[in-house]
């Protein structure tokens, strides 16, 4: 048995086998080669396991999601064979004298480069394409395995750490709980967690090269505790909190189709934050009263293009359907930060987080921005849309987005599509907001305060570096004299305010929250019922 102490995302526990998801970039170390023949040998023998595995992809894709759709494989069998491709990295293991997985990752780093920088939108979106052949190409010289979702068994999954678009790719009913090296509390990752109700654990520090798959273990979400190759009594404490587990869920279920009112008669809207279609089952069994945060960011995640409207629409009008009529606040995109796709050619950047993201891409290019606001305007016909924009710091850019919302009406008014022009609110997550509060309500019809992203800025804090955990207080009163005055702001011109970050949860803070005069609170589903239970009891 062996014990490892990290740092709790969401309190549960979990028993089964671990998969353990291997660091990738350690694989691609520069290292020197004398027998240059030899290396290219392998390289060969690499390249042909690559185009059976795509060739066995594309088949499968054929059958499940049709000819079209699969094509995509076929077109990466064609961008492995390409000569200059391919010519890029025999030169370089032949001239520079060094490893071909260290060749393919440095060629197709510098093909995705130069897809992302051309103006053609086709090719620009190959830029994803050529990056995910050359990471296929890498593992199976270096014989790292891949996990086949298909196969596997319900498992804990291990990993150095997650990406939010690694996350999104997985099958989520194979996952029994997260245990990262790396990452941290306030990481989508760990958000996603909670959504799903997976208990998961980061900053544990595990040797993944000595972790086999299929071992025995336990995560102990409430203790942070990983046990691998645990012992049988700890295996039967285990199962005896898991059980505990399911009493208090049972508990709170009595809250289920009730009101959150104070014993006084205040209502507190109860919603649940969710990242796609399929999370509103989520929102349904613990019984929220709408969705006050669709993260609609996670449509654009863990794939090579743009979702087309369509595509969008679809995703919208389901979710609006799903909810019979119950409020749904869809966010428009928060790409950039820690949320990135190689089809958008964004670039590195010094301060991502302070960088080119979110609202600003789209109000730089907003082709990209319009095809959003198009589908949503569409799907607001078939229940009860709300828009909200993410990373706001001024008027200007709130009349900006009105222009542009004013303009995609017009066109889908003179191509006659049905549309509604729904509810407009903007997330306050910058301390600029907060101070602009008063003036920004009286240009939108609500207000969602983003406590994740408000109080990294307020108490300039990186939320995504674990280093900083301790620093982290999301209980500075900094920040709750902010929430304070975002309230105020909003109500003095009789605007409604709430919360979607994840300080919404945080049960210690509901009765100040309803003292502050907060209108509503967007949880992750699994903690709807316990916040609901502590509303019906203040009074
Ligand atoms: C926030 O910043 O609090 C928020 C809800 O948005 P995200 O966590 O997606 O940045
Ligand atoms: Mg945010």
């Amino acid at each position: 048995m062996e014990k490892y102490i990290g740092k709790s995302v969401y309190k549960g526990t979990a028993i089964g086998p671990v998969s353990v998801l291997k660091k990738k970039d350690s694989l691609v170390k520069r290292i020197h080669i004398d027998n240059t023949a030899e290396e290219l040998k392998r390289l060969d023998a690499a390249k042909e396991r690559t185009m059976t595995q795509l060739g066995q992809l594309y088949e499968k894709a054929l059958q499940e999601v049709g000819e079209v759709n699969a094509a995509i494989f076929e077109v990466h069998q064609m961008m492995l064979e390409d000569d200059d491709y391919q010519d890029a990295i025999h030169s370089m293991i032949q001239n520079e004298e060094v490893n071909a997985e260290y060749a393919v990752a440095v060629t197709g780093d510098n093909f995705a480069e130069m897809f992302a920088n051309m103006d053609d939108e086709y090719m620009q979106a190959r830029s994803a394409d050529v990056r995910d052949i050359s990471n296929r190409l890498v593992r199976n010289l270096s014989g790292e395995e891949q996990i086949d979702w298909s196969t596997m068994e319900p498992s804990i999954i291990v990993a150095d750490d997650l990406t939010p678009s690694e996350t999104v790719q997985m099958d989520k009913s194979k996952i029994l709980a997260f245990v990262t090296v790396h990452g941290s509390t306030n990481s989508h990752t760990a958000i996603l967690a909670r959504m799903m109700n997976i208990p998961a654990l980061i900053g544990v520090p595990l040797e993944l090269e000595k972790i086999h798959n299929g071992t025995r273990a336990i995560v102990d979400g409430r203790e942070a505790v990983f046990y691998l190759d645990p012992e049988e009594e700890q295996i039967r404490q285990a199962e005896a909190a898991q059980q505990t587990e399911q009493r208090l869920r049972s508990l709170l279920a009595e809250y289920k189709g009730r009101e959150s009112v104070t014993k006084s008669g205040r209502k507190v809207n109860v919603y649940a934050n969710i990242g796609s279609v399929s999370d509103v089952a989520y929102v349904l069994e613990n019984d929220a009263e709408g969705i006050g945060l669709f993260r609609s960011e996670f449509l654009y995640l863990g794939r090579d293009s743009l979702p087309d409207e369509t595509e969008q629409f679809n995703a919208y009008r389901q979710v609006l359907q799903m909810m019979a009529g119950k409020k749904v606040i869809i966010r428009t995109l928060d790409i950039g930060a820690d949320k990135n796709v190689d089809y958008l050619g964004l670039g590195k950047e010094d301060n991502p987080a302070m960088g080119y993201r979110a609202i600003r891409i789209c109000l730089e290019q907003p082709e990209i921005f319009k095809t959003q606001l198009r589908a949503l305007l569409r799907a607001a016909k078939y229940g009860t849309l709300a828009i909200m924009y993410p990373m706001i710091i001024s008027v200007e850019e709130v009349l900006d987005i009105q222009k542009i919302v004013a303009e995609v009406a017009k066109e889908l008014e003179e191509e006659k599509l049905p549309y509604v022009i729904p509810e407009q609110g903007i997330m306050i997550e910058t301390p600029a907001a907060v101070m602009m509060s008063e003036e920004l309500a009286e240009h939108v019809d609500f207000f969602s305060i983003g406590t994740n992203d408000l109080t990294q800025y307020t108490l300039a804090i990186d939320r995504q570096n674990n280093r900083l955990d301790r620093f982290y207080n999301p209980h500075h009163e900094a920040v709750l004299r902010m929430i304070q005055m975002t309230v105020d702001g909003a109500h003095k011109h009789g605007k409604w305010v709430g919360i979607c970050g994840e300080l919404g949860a945080d049960t210690t803070l509901t009765t100040r929250f309803v003292q502050m005069g907060i209108d509503e609170l967007s949880v992750a589903p699994s903690m709807v019922l316990n916040v609901r239970s502590k509303i019906c009891e203040m009074e």
